[in-house]
């Protein structure tokens, strides 16, 4: 059995087509992934509900996680090993390039802790951090802007 259906087999996912295409584009790519662009890497074989579908049941168990970004777009990410159907347990940064345009999680940044004044009370807290991912930073700048 390969890799992929191991997985999903490990977060009880029904093996479908789309799962397993879908999982496949996320294990070949080191960056986040928005829906669109994972439309259009899997061309037209799955319509857009299904792939909607696929992104929520791999985010609710756990498998990938979504990212907040500046730019409206919502990304998904692998998860670590620490999140399952019941929880997503995350305290890493999210790092958006602005030369290659790709999110990535940077799993061995922690986020700050924040202290609240009293009364006061965090439901949700999103930090991305913007600036030039370690592939972009070796490329001059010509190169770049014909990629
Ligand atoms: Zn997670
Ligand atoms: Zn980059
Ligand atoms: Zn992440």
């Amino acid at each position: 059995m390969n890799k992929l259906h191991q997985l999903l087999e490990a977060y009880g996912l029904r093996k479908t087509k789309c799962r397993i295409e879908v999982l496949r584009l996320f294990l070949e790519h080191r960056h986040a992934l928005a829906h669109a662009a994972i439309e259009q890497q899997l061309g037209p074989q799955f319509d857009r509900v299904t792939l909607y579908r696929t992104l929520h049941s791999f985010e609710e168990h756990g498998l990938l996680h979504s990212i907040p970004s500046t730019d409206g777009i919502t990304r998904y990410a692998l998860c670590q090993q620490a999140c399952n159907r019941h929880r997503h347990q995350h305290d890493h940064i999210h790092f958006s390039c602005t030369a290659c345009g790709h999110t990535y999680c940077l799993n061995e940044v922690y986020v700050p802790t924040l202290r609240m004044p009293e009364g006061y009370q965090v439901e949700e807290f999103r930090f991305c951090v913007q600036g030039v991912c370690d592939k972009c930073v070796l490329q001059p700048k010509e190169q770049l802007a014909s990629a």
